[in-house]
């Protein structure tokens, strides 16, 4: 394989520059950070991360990342077509939070929250009720986190 390089003069606008200055400093922190997991698994166990190990493992979270992200352009816009929008809200705890109190509940199985006031109640209608108060849609009975 011939590998060549190429340098082009770029005249990047305020912003541009602005991005590829913190692109920059996201790519040093990411080589740090790399660096720092070699180091710390050769001196905690004598193992040897490569290069390729890493890059492999970023690449999984970069096609995970890029296929939410898709399916998130295909659902927004196949909502605007039936004149619907999308909501995106913070998932963190609607499992777990009482949709009608906000107090923290008990998880004893999968499909079953146990509230401390309000009891047992459908794991799944639970989460959809905080999701639809954060959404902006829901009772307002619990507050946005
Ligand atoms: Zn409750």
């Amino acid at each position: 394989m011939v590998r060549r390089a190429f340098k082009f003069r770029a005249y990047p606008t305020r912003p541009q520059e602005a991005r590829a200055v913190r692109l920059l400093a996201d790519h040093c922190d990411l080589y740090n950070a790399a660096l720092e997991e070699r180091r710390e698994a050769w001196r905690m166990r004598r193992a040897s991360v490569s290069y390729g190990m890493q890059s492999a493992q970023l690449m999984n979270k970069a096609i995970l990342d890029a296929g939410w992200a898709q399916f998130a352009d295909i659902l927004t816009g196949k909502a605007e077509e039936a004149g619907r929008r999308v909501v995106f809200v913070n998932p963190a705890g609607t499992s777990i939070t009482c949709h009608i109190c906000g107090r923290e509940c008990a998880r004893p199985q999968q499909d079953t929250v146990i509230c401390p006031i309000h009891g047992t109640m459908d794991a799944d209608l639970n989460g959809a009720g905080n999701i639809a108060t954060r959404a902006g849609l829901g009772s307002g009975q619990a507050s946005a986190v």
